[in-house]
């Protein structure tokens, strides 16, 4: 069967873009063409979508804001689905559990912007998001990353998730206790999620506002925000020196492999400086991992999310 055939129920049902280059979806700016991508912007076109691409055996991969995937240069077969517009329903305020009167919960839908969610918390004096101040992405990008800090990160504010099962083609909302978090990660299984309730505390907003500030002035001053990345690229160990200590002890800060380059500000970033490619980056990776394992006996895992033909 051609490319076209296969994918002639979809392409009539739905606004689909083809062979749509994958750089424009993701914060390394890499990345060759998806055969398929769609942008859907609520729950029931998303469930249409799945539901075509299974009847059609079609593989999908999910995206959220692309900021911390990298995609390789061949691109993505079959179809992926950009979640980033997956925002129809504004973030609000739901009613509060008696029982806890210095909380409050929120909800937002997965394709949400982090930073509009972070903003509308502080807006409402709830504190428990200033650590996220300037990490990109998506709700449902951070959720299921277990986005955050050396002090934080989002498992603490999570109360439930409202999520789509692809197999099944199900909404469920899952309880924070039934939910595997671990350090930057969440093992959802074959799952999507479009919506998350946080469970924030009542702070006053002048000190809420500082908080975020300061982390924001911290990660601005520390990080190559400004510079294309995908945040930190590798894991922490667990003991001992933090990964960006090992690869700069190890004398790789400004290593550079074409356009790929270890950030000079922060090692654990590697940075795109001028057109890298995934095999560039790839590359360098693999470089700073066996140099990091010849010198320390660490073994770096990566925290980037690779994926691709
Ligand atoms: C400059 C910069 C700074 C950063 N700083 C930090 C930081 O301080 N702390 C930190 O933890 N991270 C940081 N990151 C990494 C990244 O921003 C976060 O991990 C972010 O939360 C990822 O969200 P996303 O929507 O872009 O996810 P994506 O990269 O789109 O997706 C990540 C993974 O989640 C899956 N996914 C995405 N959305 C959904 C969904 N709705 N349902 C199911 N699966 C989904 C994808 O399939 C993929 O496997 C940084 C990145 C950059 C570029």
């Amino acid at each position: 069967m051609t490319a076209d055939n296969k994918y002639k129920d979809l392409l009539e049902k739905f606004t689909l873009l083809s062979q749509e280059l994958m750089s424009k979806h993701t914060s390394f700016r890499v990345g060759g063409p998806a055969d398929l991508l769609a942008q859907p912007r609520d729950k029931q076109t998303l469930t249409s979508i799945l539901e075509t691409a299974k009847k059609e055996s079609i593989r999908v991969t999910i995206l959220g804001g692309g900021t911390n995937t990298l995609v390789s240069d061949k691109g993505i077969r079959g179809l992926v689905i950009v979640l980033s517009a997956l925002k129809s329903n504004p973030c609000m305020v739901e009613n509060t559990d008696k029982s806890q009167e210095d909380k409050k919960t929120i909800r937002a839908d997965g394709g949400e912007r982090l930073s509009t969610v972070v903003k509308f918390a502080m807006d409402q004096g709830l504190s428990g998001l200033e650590f996220a101040a300037g990490i990109p992405g998506t709700l449902g990008g951070a959720i299921m990353m277990n986005a955050g800090t050396a002090a934080w990160d989002i498992s603490r504010v999570i109360d439930c998730v409202d999520v789509i099962d692809t197999k099944t083609l199900t909404c469920h909302t899952i309880k924070r206790k039934n939910l595997a978090f671990s350090y930057r990660q969440l093992q959802l299984g074959d799952k999507i999620i479009v919506g998350a309730h946080l469970t924030l505390a009542k702070a006053d907003p002048g000190i809420i506002k500082k908080g975020f500030d300061q982390n924001l002035k911290t990660k601005n001053r520390t990080q190559p925000v400004f510079l294309a990345s995908a945040g930190c690229f590798f894991k922490n160990p667990s003991t001992g020196s933090p990964a960006g200590k090992l690869i700069e002890d190890a004398g790789l800060k400004g290593i550079q492999i074409n356009g790929a380059q270890v950030s000079e500000l922060h090692a654990n970033f590697i940075v795109n400086t001028d057109n890298a490619r995934c095999e560039d980056i790839l590359a360098l990776k693999n470089l700073v991992q066996k140099t990091v394992f010849e010198k320390f006996k660490i073994k770096l895992e990566t925290e980037v999310k690779v994926t691709g033909e």
